[in-house]
């Protein structure tokens, strides 16, 4: 049982003063597994306070200060990193390889990364008669979802503390096991006092506090389009630079002229990309772009690799999907699952309840519906589970018109054997991450949506930029 977490303010540990508490839940055996102290506005403000004095000392650090920082943040990174791994299992339910070898491994990577950054990254430069000047942009607020939890955070805290930021965080209500050990990572590597404060609690309180706070220089948001709407609401009066990495409905294309085998490889990877982390990934390939010429290739594929994947525990070896993180979402599921029946779209396998033999726990049965329209709810909607849309389009043409022809625009798939094809269609795509010929995550390049997939980057130098104010200064050569 994880209970007594705390918040982390000025350097402290603070024991939270009895605003109630949330039970955490874990997802595989729907058990209490600790709680988590919910904060209030006060608490913000005094996080904010820290934050803001310690701003003043940590913007005028030098580069070499930093990364000796960020560097001892991943020796004791390394030293927790298993212990992170099993939090994110408890708290969430992600298969204990995938918080070994994926979740918890990004967040060192991300730290890991920040340094590569910051060694080579141009603070002042001359721009014809101006000089240029990046600043550290002040104190950042910080909310993060639950799907991700290191990974999240990871990516801003890294180029955050590089480029001279301070920090108000503010982690998900699901997830504060991993934050905790987090904290205590950047306690133990010497984060001066105040630099990183963490205050637990939920969204409409803590949340919207850190939003709201007129000395909080830019708010960093990952999470729904939902929230991610009130979080610029409640920033905009205070004129604050808003960040949002909010949903996704990503659509991945098959063309047509892939030989039988690598079609099926395509397919099949596109299957077990969306099942990764029970489909619980804001750049899922949820909706699978099939020619219309091939569509029934593609559904025996889609079936046999949707049946063959091993749903269950968590914590056994062999796993590949475990279960949703909470009730609440496993009900949004079968919500959608049931929509999809209802609008008349093809169940091809999976559907409604949980798989055979697993009652206790959220587990959500790999599901996949075939002739789905593009205006059918489950098309348009992300489910956020193991669900897969396979939607038929005539040629190029239609299949690019059908993948941006929704509000989201996060990430995009394309297969081909014609390079100048694939190379056309990926150009053609709405979105801010296009994978070719199933390039995987390269975690240094710029990662962000168009349209209500949110705004601005995160990672590389281009997530540096989101932290950093520019200043001209002239007549100084
Ligand atoms: P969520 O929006 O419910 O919660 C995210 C965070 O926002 C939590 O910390 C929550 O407490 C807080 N929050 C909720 N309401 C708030 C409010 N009114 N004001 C301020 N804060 C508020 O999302 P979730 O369920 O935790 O995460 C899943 C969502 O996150 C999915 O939509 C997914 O696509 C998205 N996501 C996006 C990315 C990305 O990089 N684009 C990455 C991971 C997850």
């Amino acid at each position: 049982m994880r209970a007594n977490l705390h918040f982390y303010i000025n350097g402290q540990w603070v024991v939270p003063e009895h605003h109630g508490q949330l039970p955490v839940i874990n997802p595989a055996t729907e058990q209490v597994a600790g709680y988590c102290p919910l904060g209030i506005d006060s608490d913000v403000d005094i996080a904010v306070k820290a934050a803001s004095q310690a701003f003043e000392t940590y913007a005028q650090t030098t580069v070499d200060k930093r990364l000796d920082l960020l560097q001892s943040i991943l020796t004791e990174y390394k030293k927790r990193t298993g212990e992170i791994a099993q939090a994110i299992t408890e708290e969430m339910g992600a298969p204990q390889w995938l918080s070994e070898t994926h979740q918890a491994a990004s967040g060192y990577l991300h730290f890991k990364s920040a340094i590569e950054i910051l060694k080579k990254f141009i603070f002042e430069f001359q721009q014809d008669s101006a000089w240029i000047r990046k600043e550290p942009i002040g104190v950042c607020g910080f909310i993060t979802p639950w799907n991700w939890p290191v990974n999240q955070i990871g990516c801003k805290l890294a180029p955050a503390l590089a480029t001279g930021c301070t920090v108000v965080w503010k982690p998900s209500e699901l997830a504060p096991f991993s934050a905790q050990i987090l904290i205590e990572v950047l306690d133990a590597a010497g984060v001066p006092a105040g630099v990183v404060n963490m205050i637990h609690g939920d969204g409409p309180t803590v949340g919207a506090a850190i939003a709201k706070h007129p000395d909080i220089d830019m708010i960093s948001f990952t999470g729904s389009t939902r929230a991610g709407i009130a979080v610029a609401e409640d920033a905009a009066p205070s004129i604050k630079r808003v960040t949002q990495e909010l949903g996704g409905k990503s659509a991945n294309i098959i063309l047509d002229d892939l030989s039988e085998e690598r079609f099926a490889q395509a397919v099949a990877s596109g299957i077990k990309t969306l099942c990764l982390n029970s489909g619980q990934n804001c750049n899922a390939p949820s909706r699978l772009l099939i020619p219309q010429s091939r569509l029934s290739e593609a559904e025996a594929i889609v079936k046999k690799t949707m049946e063959s994947i091993l749903v269950g525990d968590p914590n056994s070896k062999d796993v590949y999907v475990g279960p949703v993180v909470s009730e609440l979402q496993w009900q949004r599921i079968q919500g959608l699952i049931q929509t999809g029946i209802n609008e008349g779209a093809k169940l091809l396998t999976g559907g409604l309840g949980k798989p055979e033999g697993l009652e206790k726990g959220y587990y959500v049965k790999p599901t996949a519906f075939t002739q789905v329209n593009n205006e059918m709810t489950i098309a348009r909607e992300e489910i956020f589970g193991p669900v897969v849309c396979v939607i038929p389009y005539v040629d190029d043409k239609d299949a690019v018109t059908l993948a941006n022809a929704n509000d989201y625009g996060l990430s995009g798939y394309v297969s081909g054997a014609s390079t100048d094809r694939v190379h056309q269609v990926a150009r053609s795509l709405r979105a801010g991450m296009i994978h070719i010929n199933g390039a995987v995550m390269d975690r240094t390049a710029p990662f962000g949506g168009y349209k209500h997939s949110g705004n601005g980057r995160e990672r590389g130098p281009q997530g540096f930029e989101e932290f950093l104010e520019i200043k001209a200064m002239l007549g100084m050569s």
